[in-house]
């Protein structure tokens, strides 16, 4: 199996041991199934101070990072075939769960990490896509890469203990996870659902969907509303299926989902 590497220019290169934070990251590391390379973007500054950052044209606030430096930091960094850059900014497309699962088909990822005001427009040519990891700013791209090699890496094979995790797991079927229980039975007069120690596997399994979607449609039913229709084929079949549950459950003086 080929190893997965990612290249990071950044201003902060401390902010990656971040990285190794958990079981499962830990393990890709020590199975050598990723490789995280960090392009100190100091080391490309201009002049004998290493300036990598400048006052804006035409004024205001805060210094912006100057393209030399990230220029230079991108060209030293051997592409392989099967890569793709990606910028870091607040402007750019909201990640999902699918952007990180297409990646994982790749061998590289370049992440090109912002600080300060941003940086100069013209280091935006040497994205293939611009990812923001949400509609809030934070004070430097780093964080946001490590979101994104975090979630990369646990979607390449060999990485998480037991591959089916991935299945049913929030945002993989646009649909959220259902609800789940470890020991004990009782916690603070809290049970555990009856069903779930039913041992039946058919039951159980026809409950965790119908929990599955009832919280989607609660937390998150722009996921598989009507208007999402379209950018979410199974929407339809899901709300069929839940107006078939509570057909079942309410009787038939049950109305069908709103909106639909
Ligand atoms: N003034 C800029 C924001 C600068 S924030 C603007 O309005 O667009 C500094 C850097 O942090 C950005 O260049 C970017 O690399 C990173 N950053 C901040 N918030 C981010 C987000 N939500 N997603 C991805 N990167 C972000």
């Amino acid at each position: 199996m080929s190893i997965f590497k990612f290249d990071v220019i950044t201003l902060f290169p401390k902010a990656f041991e971040l990285i190794n934070n958990s079981g499962v990251i830990t393990r890709a590391l020590d199975k050598n199934l990723i490789d995280v390379n960090l392009h100190d973007l100091r080391k490309y500054g201009v002049g004998s101070y290493r300036q990598v950052d400048d006052k804006p044209y035409g004024g205001g606030a805060g210094m912006v990072l100057k393209p030399e430096p990230i220029y230079n930091a991108y060209e030293s960094i051997r592409k392989s075939p099967k890569s793709k850059t990606l910028l870091m900014t607040p402007q750019g497309k909201v990640l999902k769960q699918k952007d990180l699962a297409g990646w994982s088909t790749l061998n590289q990822i370049i992440i090109i990490c912002g600080q300060y005001e941003g940086f100069d427009e013209r280091i935006r040519c040497l994205a293939d896509e611009e990812i923001s990891i949400g509609d809030y700013v934070l004070s430097g791209g780093e964080i946001p890469a490590i979101s994104i090699i975090n979630g990369l890496t646990r979607l390449l094979p060999g990485t998480l203990g037991d591959p089916h995790s991935l299945v049913d797991e929030s945002h993989n079927s646009s649909l959220l996870e259902y609800p789940q229980y470890t020991r004990p039975l009782t916690f603070k007069d809290m049970k555990v659902p009856d069903i779930l120690v039913s041992g039946n596997h058919e039951e159980i399994k026809s409950w965790r969907r119908r929990k599955s979607i009832e919280r989607t449609l609660e937390r998150r039913s722009d996921l598989i509303s009507n208007e999402n229709y379209k950018k979410y084929p199974q929407s339809k079949r899901i709300i069929k299926e839940y107006n078939q549950f509570m057909k079942l459950r309410i009787g038939n003086e049950y109305d069908n989902y709103p909106d639909w």
